[in-house]
């Protein structure tokens, strides 16, 4: 079956020393846990190339390239024979197929590793740019900022691309432990998902749910926002508690003022549970500092205390307006600003307490004995698997 060629470059991955052959291995599965075993991926000096089938799209290959963490960039490519024949040849087949736009700048990219080869870069440069004037006679040369560039190496193989796509950085999923990422509906946790995920960790979802008090549409939103960032994730599961008499447990013997917090602490716990099953050892969640009352240095270090767990919070230093910057680029706030309340208004404090004593409230939480809620609510939980590629599958 004919196959396509893209090139995948590598970020902070070829900084590292000893242990690259492992991230490496590591990107190289995750690309294909999204493009099937069929893609084959081999690697020359310091880059990817990838082969997979016709029949894949390049939209199915540019959604699952551009969401795994570990690529900086990839185009789609072209290999030509190893002759200034061919590779003149194949560029004008490749520009003919991918015009570039008829005004404006471009600029040759070559690049010669094979020494041995007969022209040099600058040679080659020079025949290929008259390719593209006889093709595009409008296109003048700009070597600082130009529209356009053609890209051509010549190694082993000669590759022959135009300009590539942007890859999402950091470190391959899953090169660096597992977590639990605390996922409301709102704008926050999505990103922080994006942003712990990005260093390598492994995420998994949980969401607290508390039907009726919140919608059968606040659940489908949270399980929306779990298929869009699961592709960065490398897949990823959602545990959705049910956690309605564990909130009415707490409405009802908590002091009014500590409800949010004590409900912020029973998903500590809860997830703690959840964690320690998985084999995770980090909870990720959406805080960032003096956002809302719950969020003071106080109250984080109350929750922290109930949890022997790192407790990651990957936003604590960004103002809101990066965040719905992040939040839009990586395609979550359109939905996480759907109506859909995930927190119910019964349930939270008109003056909550922004400055709990933290000895104090550890011990209203114990009053509270929610050990059996908590049981229950695990008991009854509900699990959604969401593939890398952000599909919903049974699991
Ligand atoms: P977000 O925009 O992520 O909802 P927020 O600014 O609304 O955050 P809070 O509602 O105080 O702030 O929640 C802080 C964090 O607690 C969230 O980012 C999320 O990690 C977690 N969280 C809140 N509600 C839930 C829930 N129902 N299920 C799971 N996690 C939750
Ligand atoms: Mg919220």
């Amino acid at each position: 079956m004919a196959s396509k060629l893209y090139l995948i470059k590598e970020g902070e991955i070829s900084l590292k020393g000893g242990n690259r052959a492992l991230f490496e291995k590591r990107l190289r599965h995750n690309i294909k846990d999204k493009l099937g075993k069929d893609a084959n991926i081999e690697k020359q000096k310091g880059r990817l190339y990838l082969r997979i089938s016709e029949e894949v799209s390049d939209e199915r290959v540019s959604k699952a390239l551009s969401t795994t963490f570990g690529i900086t960039g990839f185009a789609r490519s072209y290999q030509a024979g190893k002759s200034v024949e061919e590779i003149l040849e194949k560029a004008r087949q490749v520009l003919k197929e991918h015009s570039f736009g008829s005004t404006g700048t471009f600029k040759i990219d070559a690049r010669r590793e094979d020494k041995s080869f007969e022209l040099s870069s600058y040679e080659l440069s020079i025949k290929l740019a008259e390719v593209v004037h006889e093709l595009f006679p409008s296109l003048s040369v700009d070597l600082k900022d130009p529209d356009y560039t053609l890209h051509i190496e010549v190694r082993k193989d000669v590759y022959i691309y135009l300009d590539s796509e942007k890859g999402p950085g950091g470190l391959p999923v899953q090169s660096a432990g597992r977590g639990m990422l605390l996922l409301s509906g709102g704008i926050d946790s999505p990103v922080a998902a994006i942003r712990a995920a990005k260093r390598g960790m492994k995420l998994d979802c949980i969401y607290f749910h508390a039907y009726p008090y919140t919608s059968d549409e606040a659940l489908e939103k949270v399980k929306s926002l779990a298929s869009i960032i699961a592709p960065y994730l490398g897949g990823t599961r959602l545990y959705v508690v049910p956690f309605t008499d564990g909130q009415l447990r707490i409405k009802k013997l908590a002091y009014q003022d500590e409800t949010t917090l004590m409900f912020r602490a029973s998903m500590v716990k809860t997830a703690e549970r959840i964690a320690r099953e998985k084999r995770a050892s980090a909870i990720v969640t959406g805080e960032a500092l003096s956002q809302v009352a719950s969020q003071t240095l106080e109250a984080m270090s109350f929750t922290d205390s109930m949890t022997d767990l790192l407790v990651l919070r990957p936003l604590v230093g960004m103002d809101k307006e990066e965040i719905i910057k992040t939040a839009k680029e990586i395609g979550t706030y359109e939905t996480s600003i759907l109506p859909y309340e995930d927190c119910c208004v019964i349930f939270s404090p008109k003056h909550p307490v922004t400055h709990p004593d933290k000895q104090e409230s550890r011990k209203h939480y114990m009053a509270l004995e929610m050990d059996e809620e908590i049981d229950k609510a695990i008991r009854n939980m509900e699990v959604f698997y969401f593939n890398p590629m952000g599909e919903e599958e049974r699991l």
